[in-house]
């Protein structure tokens, strides 16, 4: 199948499109796998670096201006919890946030105290499973109340280069490699992924066949845009889903999240009933607690009735509070009776530890960026 190249960059391109690209250049089929393995698997970060290819195949691509495309990495800020929070910059100038999440005993030791370093010192790695949040757009037009990149706006939608680019970079600066090491994916960064849903669905594909992550250990979120969350559904390769709920009544979910005015609770939760589980698979909603807000016993008894017969996990998030967000964080014991009413009526619910809060890498806390490297 031939494909019309407009991208100067290799990451992003599917093997289809690196046949295309591989016969264009007078070359045998079989270079368009070697390629694939070695942008995606082997993650190299220069054409140069391709050894499975002729000297003269190499030399071809960069005289036709083609490069790897990693994103640079301008910032990068470690958390006392180990949370690293990338500044990842494209060629346009645009740039993104990508955050690291070492998990597990070993990470958890490692917390900037004398002893944690200690055992830093000691083992190659502090962690033993670890979770990558990435952005999908730079910036958000979705405008949720509570969220601080939503204050940005939405500059522009990032390619599946972009998307995928941001991955391979961390996991290079990380010296991970999948799917030996157990990585997740969280498309819950900068940006609503259904708003870009073409680069994100394509960058999924090739995550899972180019390097090497599991559907299973990836999830996307959306503030809910119910088209797209059909056809997610319909997706032969799909992450778990995750929706950004937040409220439990249209009124109060309207004040937080504009975008209830185009798609109703009613019909986002008739998606959220649609879509197709696979065995053992629960949906997941999210649910930032706002203190005095939507956090009261009565908000939570509303929340059991809106979600019944969804086979789901309810994820509770205390605000990450940030300045320009006109909420408060509710006190614990606000948290635990919201939970506890939850886990009574029978829907299991979790508390989602905030991670990275003091570099600003906690969830809707990506946008401080300019304020952390002025
Ligand atoms: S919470 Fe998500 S969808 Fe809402 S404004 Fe923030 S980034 Fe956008």
């Amino acid at each position: 199948m031939m494909t019309d190249i407009k991208q100067s960059t290799l990451l992003g391109l599917a093997l289809h499109e690196l046949t295309s690209l591989v016969e264009e250049s007078g070359q045998p089929q079989y270079r368009a796998q070697q390629l694939f393995e070695a942008i995606y698997r082997q993650r190299v970060e220069s054409a140069e670096q391709i050894s499975t290819l002729s000297q003269e195949f190499r030399l071809t691509l960069v005289q036709k201006g083609f490069s790897v495309g990693l994103p640079t990495v301008d910032g990068k800020f470690v958390s006392v919890d180990g949370t690293v929070r990338y500044l990842m910059a494209f060629a346009d100038g645009q740039s993104v946030e990508t955050v690291w999440m070492p998990e597990g005993d070993a990470g958890e030791a490692g917390d900037g105290s004398e002893a944690g370093n200690e055992l830093e010192k000691q083992t190659s790695r502090n962690w033993d499973r670890a979770t990558i949040c990435v952005s999908s757009q730079v910036g958000c037009a979705v405008d949720c109340k509570f969220c601080l990149t939503g204050l940005l706006g939405v500059k522009r939608n990032l390619t599946a280069g972009e998307i995928v680019g941001q991955i391979v970079a961390v996991l290079n600066d990380q010296h991970v490699a999948p799917p030996r090491d157990r990585v997740n994916l969280v498309f819950m960064g900068m940006g609503e992924p259904f708003l870009n849903y073409d680069s994100f669905i394509k960058a999924v594909r090739l995550l899972v066949e180019g390097v090497g992550i599991p559907e299973s250990r990836m999830t996307v979120s959306t503030a809910g845009i119910v088209p797209r969350i059909y056809d997610l559904g319909a997706e032969h390769v799909r992450p778990k889903l995750a929706i950004s709920l937040n409220a439990p009544n249209d009124e109060l979910r309207t004040r937080l999240m504009p975008i209830n005015r185009k798609w109703s609770l009613e019909k986002l939760t008739a998606a959220a009933r649609d879509f197709p589980l696979r065995n053992r698979e629960r949906l997941t909603f999210e649910y930032v607690l706002l203190d005095e807000v939507n956090d009261s016993e009565e908000n939570a008894r509303e929340l059991v009735e809106l979600i019944r017969g969804v086979r789901a996990k309810v994820n509770l998030i205390a605000l990450n509070p940030g300045p320009g967000i006109p909420f408060q964080t509710p006190a614990q014991d606000r948290v635990a009776r919201f939970q506890d009413i939850l886990i009574d009526s029978g829907v299991p619910t979790f508390g989602r530890r905030p991670r990275g809060r003091d570099i600003y890498a906690a969830c809707g806390q990506l946008k401080r960026t300019l304020e952390m490297t002025a």
